[in-house]
């Protein structure tokens, strides 16, 4: 099936389920046992992610990206990336989404709120000359209503949820596995292997902070990930000869 993008100006006029119909890729036709494609985001552009990440991606092949999903006013915080290494990042292949203006929960906030966060994403990204194709749910929390006004400005949506897309890969709900304290190489790798044995088309990460092993990481909460566990994946996919793309790349190959 061709994907038939909704025009911007029609999009605040269908339904939920309609905005799913335009927005279908591809069926469940991948074989089980081929590789899926493999997507990298990281949420909040948090400064191990130009640090570290980054640089580990480079080391493995020039070529591999990720997508940034981070609220406008984080670039520049303590401990985030300022708003000139996400550029740098972006000349380097990497692609830039929006999150919100503060991470707020758009499913708790007035839709006029929600139009103008979402717009105010939007007009951000361009104005830093950011790609601005992609969109992140802050904390996951949305509904159709938010959904609606997000397909308005933006052609590819990542909620939290951790589809299998075994029915086909819908942009404008795509998910993610969450990458937690705890997980081991192992975790990230069998996430890939669960999708291959499977036939699912496309896998893709959530990663926050990388942590390297000798250091302390912050308890106070779980959404970091050993630089280990992140190499061991890389590892991984370096072995099988599968590339990490970003989420605007998987979904030109799937989409088209
Ligand atoms: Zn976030």
């Amino acid at each position: 099936m061709r994907a038939v993008p909704a025009p911007l100006h029609l999009a605040r006029y269908l339904s939920g389920m309609a905005l799913a119909l335009l927005a279908a890729c591809i069926p469940s036709t991948t074989p089980p046992e081929s590789d899926p494609l493999v997507v990298f985001t990281f949420d909040d552009a948090h400064h191990s992610v130009y640090e570290i990440a980054g640089p580990l991606m480079r080391s493995y092949d020039p070529s591999w990206g990720a997508t940034h999903f981070f609220p406008l006013e984080y670039p520049g915080q303590p401990g985030l990336m300022t708003l000139a290494q996400v550029q740098e990042m972006e000349a380097l292949g990497w692609e830039t989404g929006g999150h919100g203006r503060t991470h707020e929960n758009l499913s708790a906030v007035t839709m006029d709120q929600v139009r103008s966060d979402v717009a105010a994403s939007d007009s951000f990204l361009r104005a830093n000359g950011l790609s601005h194709e992609s969109y992140a749910y802050a904390f996951g929390n949305y509904n159709d209503s938010v959904q609606a006004v997000v397909a308005e400005h933006f052609r590819n949506i990542r909620t939290s949820h951790d589809f299998k897309y075994l029915d086909g890969v819908n942009r404008l709900q795509l998910g993610a596995y969450d990458a937690k304290a705890g997980h081991t190489a192992d975790d990230l790798i069998g996430r890939i292997e669960e999708a291959r044995l499977a036939g699912s088309p496309l896998v893709i990460f959530c990663f926050h902070v990388i942590v390297p092993d000798t250091a302390t990481p912050d308890v106070s909460h779980d959404w970091w990930t050993h630089e280990s566990a992140f190499i061991g994946l890389l590892d991984y996919l370096r072995e099988r000869g599968m590339e990490v793309m970003t989420v605007r790349a998987a979904m030109a190959e799937l989409c088209q």
